[in-house]
């Protein structure tokens, strides 16, 4: 994308609403825009950000044989009276009537829906197990909205569904998704770790929180420092590394137990800050049971399958890597969801040399390249370049463009290199 067409609108000034550092650095560097409260429009940058997250959760899902369904965001209340859940939600529920005097609803979450699609078309115990998930917006009327994307009224969510036979399907299922929610994290570029957690409005037995490290979270936490070294690529078995995760030490305040902590060497103990950006459930028959779902055994006997539902934070997760990854200057995107790969710094727009170097490196990235083509001078250029964080930048000069050679500089570490031209385009892309 050419920087002099980009409708990425960027602000030198710090904005006065925004009062953590991702939510300023989200508006300065032009990815959002705030439409009401808690509710954003998401500019180009931003949108190409959100939409990497979400390809790599939904690689992650399909890959454990999740099915993608696409659910709509308006529910009838007569779905959540099913369960008993629409009086018990209470305010956090935007509660919408249409032109018939119909209750509808801005849906929250989708555990009532799912169980309804799932119920009408699912009879036998051959059909299960059944995975499906959609990354679709929620919206909660939070009683305050804040930090930006951190905590809107509407956000998208990625959430998923599990029905099983038994409990140890059920089981096997959970396991199975920490492992893909621990891939996602680590393929995104950010430590997650899982902790214990209640289950709340949701209901259920078990559940797991998934917190990243900053230290603006909302959540106090402590764990083990093995968790900073875990590879979740690595591992090949869900129920071992379900073991490995569950046995190491990890809490949020709320969980947190003084005297299991006590049995970890001091210089393991690790203690800061997180933000919650997924959450798992494990809870049994509640809604099958009270949506009255029961499929036919093998034994010719009903039975309601066995559900747990999984959540990660799509929206939210933008927040928090920005809160996990930035500096003075600005974002530092993690190569795997940056906008773009690499910014092209034009310092002399209208020097034939230097344009032409740069229209050649500009072809050769194409889509993964922004370049900076405008008018402006070098100080504004790196500093724009520099908050808006991709993870390289080409820096072209006509001395150097005279000689076929660019500065090649490394976001993350501050690194930079004198190369040809061909030979900085080949790390850009390694
Ligand atoms: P929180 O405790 O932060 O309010 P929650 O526990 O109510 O979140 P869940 O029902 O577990 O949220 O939803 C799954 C995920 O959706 C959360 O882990 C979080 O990443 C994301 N999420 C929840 N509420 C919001 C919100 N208001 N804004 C952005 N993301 C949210
Ligand atoms: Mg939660």
């Amino acid at each position: 994308m050419r920087l002099s067409k980009a409708l990425i609108p960027t602000l030198k000034e710090t904005p006065s609403e925004a009062q953590i550092a991702s939510h300023r650095l989200m508006l300065r560097a032009g990815l959002i825009r705030q439409m009401a409260s808690g509710i954003y429009a998401w500019l180009p940058a931003g949108l190409r950000v959100l939409t990497k997250i979400a390809d790599i959760v939904r690689e992650e899902q399909d890959r454990i044989g999740a099915q993608e369904v696409l659910m709509p965001t308006i529910q009838s209340a007569d779905l959540w009276r099913e369960s008993g859940r629409y009086e018990a939600y209470g305010k956090e529920m935007l509660r919408i009537t249409d032109r018939h005097d119909r209750e509808l609803l801005y849906g929250p979450t989708n555990e009532e829906m799912i169980t309804a699609i799932v119920r009408d078309n699912i009879k036998s115990y051959r059909d299960l197990p059944q995975m499906p998930y959609h990354i679709q917006w929620k919206f909660r009327d939070e009683v305050r909205p804040r930090f930006g994307v951190l905590r809107g009224r509407e956000f998208l969510m990625k959430d998923g569904y599990s029905f099983d036979l038994d409990f140890d399907g059920a089981f096997r299922t959970y396991k199975s998704i920490m492992l893909a929610y621990m891939r996602t994290f680590q393929r995104i570029g950010i430590t997650a770790i899982p902790m214990r957690a209640d289950t709340g409005a949701i209901g259920g037995d078990l559940s797991h929180e998934f917190h990243i490290l900053a230290p603006t979270g909302e959540s106090g936490v402590f764990f083990d420092a093995a968790f900073e070294t875990g590879d979740a690529l690595g591992a090949t078995d869900p129920d071992a590394f379900y073991e490995q995760m569950t046995t190491t030490y990890a809490a949020t305040d709320e969980k947190h137990d003084e005297s299991a902590w006590a049995q970890i060497p001091p210089e393991r103990k690790r203690e800061g800050r997180g933000i919650e950006v997924g959450q798992i459930f494990y809870f049994g028959t509640k809604y099958s049971k009270a949506m009255n779902f029961a499929v036919t055994g093998a034994d010719g006997q009903k039975f309601y399958p066995e559900m747990g539902s999984y959540g990660i934070g799509v929206s939210r997760l933008v927040g928090a890597i920005i809160e996990a990854r930035h500096d003075e200057a600005g974002i530092i995107w993690p190569q795997a969801i940056a906008p773009w790969r690499a910014a092209i710094l034009n310092l002399r727009q209208g020097d034939a040399t230097t344009d032409t170097l740069c229209e050649q490196l500009y072809q050769a990235l194409g889509a993964d390249a922004l370049y900076d083509d405008r008018e402006e001078r070098a100080g504004a250029k790196f500093a724009e370049a520099d908050l808006m964080g991709l993870p390289w930048q080409l820096i072209v000069g006509p001395k150097g463009a005279a000689k076929g050679m660019v500065e090649l500089k490394h976001r993350a570490t501050g690194e930079r290199f004198e190369l040809p031209a061909d030979e900085a385009l080949a790390k850009v892309r390694a």
